[in-house]
């Protein structure tokens, strides 16, 4: 058996993709039965692709006037009619 401990330090080396095989497996193995590392991995993995998006924030020049055009149509188009009748 592997420890909690054991997983959670490698996580982020599994998270990266530079675990061994072995670890990979013995880590997914563990992940499914655990749920405590199940938490940390999910939060981690979170963490990560945040941390990821944040590229996002280098807009292409013309896309902002791009979006505002955008939001400009859909306002201009308005929301739905929102009448449910019941
Ligand atoms: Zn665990």
């Amino acid at each position: 058996m592997v420890s909690c401990k054991t997983i959670i330090a490698h996580l982020s080396e599994y998270l990266d993709g530079e675990a061994t095989p072995e670890m990979r497996q013995t880590i997914e193995r563990h992940l499914r039965g655990c749920h405590r590392c199940n938490v940390v991995y999910d939060s981690t993995r979170k963490m990560l692709i945040i941390t990821g998006d944040e590229r996002i924030f280098e807009v292409p020049t013309g896309f902002s006037d791009r979006l505002h055009r955008f939001l400009d149509d859909a306002v201009l188009e308005g929301p739905p009619a929102q009448e449910t009748k019941k």
